[in-house]
């Protein structure tokens, strides 16, 4: 018998090394991103079309690598950052395997363009599943750009299995942030289909991590600092109020590298202890320094684990450095005042002392929950399950029937919590009973102790509704309402998938589906208070807006569904509402969280105060 063992062609092993490396396009960002971090690059750009389907490009301007390097860069362990095995314990650089660009290249198509400082042209490659198609002399800014395009062009089975766009560029976005949030001494940029999604200079790291998640992060966020003989920490804790049902914004980094880590999350919940409610967690965003010797990143090939050689003493460090952060918040007033202006307040009242809120509202008040959620307290709802009527009507109906009772009803209801939103207005300031009225069918017109209020009605009721969705969704709790008979909606295979991807947290708004196939959607329930001619619309604009989306700071799917679904059953403008509804949308609007902007960002009121209205006498 013939000796059966042979060796496996480079191509096929670098396919086989591909799978563990590369397992779908934001692998590939991660790779190239550090790729260029490693190169001492101070400024990054990536770009990416199709969610990274088609191409993911990462240019830098960083050292860039010689004709031969070049070449060599491709070969499998072929790496210019370790020279021994000792060195895998001193690691000062993201990549040391010498895999990722190898492995791209067996399952890609890939244009390399790269020059050195010191040379005066630089050198092009183009690679197609492991084999080099072209080398040849280039004319290129300094520094390296790395285009991956068709990805999985020969793996289908690998390919087919990508989820869709929406999907993978979060996947991506992830990545990005990750790698932005490491480095804020670099400057980023990040396209997608030809939009800008993020342009970051270099700052510091209070200003990138505000830069990534939005404005109003900075006024969450608590600085963290501690310096010991094994552990340098620095960076910020979100202050317990702001703590979410989801861990969407915990971020550890060792030596400037994302980790995960689910013992040294355990000292921050720790340090959290008794401030938080069930179920949430905590924002952090924490660097650790640690000498690269006392760690071993080598265990697995996406390195987003590592092994400390004490954990036990980095707990206890982190969890009391995180814990006297806290307590210092806790017992410094000026921080909590700082919290308050933070709010739009309107600037007549931004200088007058906080009191006890007097507007009654009601916080539960969600026009597609049954009674089970805001209970007896408000009697006029009852009757609001069963009664049929257009979306928006059915807000209101069962306060109509009641008429000018509906005060009385409001003021028995309590609200949970939250009382900082309440109170940006001092004693008595909003007399919204009887003293709204209706402005071009569009704005909702108030007065305010000293001056008046204008809302955008349909801004405002898109606040409201958002937070609602938001609500229901995050908390996972649907309130359905079944319909007589299926409605069958038919979307193009690409629709269909849009829907698959988001069908769960659908769910969560009230939508039961009982059947979801390449091209048809069967529905059974919908959210209450949705038409069912709605539905289909509803829908549509989902679909359009997903495949429109260009993703902001806080791009995710729920977000984004919650967006969508306010938008399109918002009250119109031109939409006549008796005085009512528009006391109940002005009280409903400031119970929101945050009151002063639509979903979109767009302002939902302005205030005119009394001395801006002399001023136009005089
Ligand atoms: P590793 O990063 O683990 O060394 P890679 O396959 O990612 O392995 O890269 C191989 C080598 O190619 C790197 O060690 C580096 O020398 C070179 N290289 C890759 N990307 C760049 C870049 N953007 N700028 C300069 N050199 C690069
Ligand atoms: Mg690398």
């Amino acid at each position: 018998m013939t000796d059966i063992i042979q060796l496996l062609p480079d191509h096929v092993a670098n396919q086989i090394a591909a799978g563990e490396v590369v397992q779908r396009p934001a692998s590939v960002v991660k790779e190239l991103l550090e790729n260029a971090i490693d190169a001492n690059a101070t400024e990054i750009k990536l770009i990416i079309k199709d969610a990274g389907k088609t191409l993911v490009q990462v240019i830098d301007n960083g050292k860039g690598m010689s004709v031969t390097d070049a070449r060599l860069s491709f070969e499998r362990h072929a790496t210019s950052k370790i020279q021994s095995a000792e060195d895998l314990f001193q690691l000062n650089t993201k990549g040391f395997r010498g895999e990722a660009l190898a492995s791209i290249a067996a399952i890609a198509h890939v244009e390399l363009k790269t020059k050195r400082p010191e040379d005066e042209l630089g050198t092009a490659i183009e690679i197609e599943g492991s084999k080099v198609k072209s080398q040849e002399v280039s004319v290129t800014p300094t520094g390296t750009s790395v285009a991956v395009k068709n990805l999985f062009f020969n793996i289908p089975a690998r390919r087919n299995f990508l989820k869709s766009d929406a999907v993978e560029l979060r996947h991506i976005t992830d990545e990005f942030h990750r790698v932005a949030l490491a480095h804020p001494n670099i400057a980023f940029a990040f396209y997608h289909n030809g939009s800008e999604l993020f342009n970051l200079p270099q700052e510091n790291y209070r200003q990138r991590v505000v830069h990534i998640f939005g404005n109003k992060t900075n006024e969450k966020l608590v600085p963290v600092e501690e310096e010991t003989e094994v552990l340098k920490i620095s960076g910020f804790v979100g202050k317990p109020e702001y703590s979410k049902k989801t861990r969407s914004e915990q971020f550890f980094f060792v030596n400037q590298r994302f980790i995960k880590s689910p013992y040294l999350n355990h000292a921050i919940s720790a340090a959290f202890e008794g401030l938080l409610k069930d179920g949430y967690h905590p924002s952090y965003f924490l660097n650790l320094t640690v000498d690269p010797k006392t760690i071993d990143i080598n265990i697995h090939p996406t390195k987003t684990e590592i092994k400390f050689d004490d954990e036990h003493t980095l707990y206890a460090i982190l969890r009391s450095a995180v814990k006297h952060s806290l307590g210092q918040f806790n017992i410094a007033p000026v921080l909590d005042f700082e919290h308050q202006n933070s709010f739009n307040t309107p600037y007549s009242y931004k200088d007058k002392a906080g009191s006890a809120p007097t507007i009654e509202v009601d916080r539960s008040f969600n026009p597609f929950a049954d009674d089970s959620v805001s209970t007896k307290q408000s009697p006029a709802k009852t009757n609001f399950k069963q009664t049929k009527t257009t979306s928006w009507e059915s807000l209101y109906v069962g306060l109509e029937s009641k008429g000018n009772n509906s005060n009385d009803n409001f003021s028995e209801v309590t609200f949970e919590s939250d009382a900082k939103t309440e109170s940006i207005f001092s004693d008595a300031s909003i007399e919204t009973s009887k003293t709204t009225f209706q402005l071009q069918q569009k704005y909702i017109v108030s007065t305010l102790k000293s001056g008046m209020l204008v809302i955008d009605q349909n801004r405002a009721h898109q606040r409201v509704l958002y937070e609602n969705f938001l609500k229901h969704i995050t908390i996972k709790e649907a309130t359905s309402q079944q319909l007589l008979f299926p409605l069958q909606l038919h979307f193009t295979p690409s629709e269909s998938n849009i829907i698959k991807d988001l069908k769960e947290d659908l769910e969560y708004t009230g939508f039961v589906f009982s059947n979801v196939t390449e091209e048809d959607i069967t529905i059974t329930g919908v959210p209450v208070g949705v038409p069912e001619s709605e539905v289909s619309i509803i829908l549509e604009q989902l679909i359009s807006d997903v495949e429109n989306d260009v993703p902001d700071a806080n791009f995710s799917a729920t977000d984004l569904l919650a967006k969508s679904m306010a938008k399109s059953l918002a009250i119109k403008n031109g939409q006549t509402l008796n005085s009512t509804e528009q006391e109940h949308l002005v009280n409903s609007l400031f119970a929101c969280k945050e009151p002063n902007v639509s979903p979109t960002n767009r302002i939902t009121f302005v205030t005119l105060s009394v001395d801006d209205i002399e001023k136009k006498f005089m």
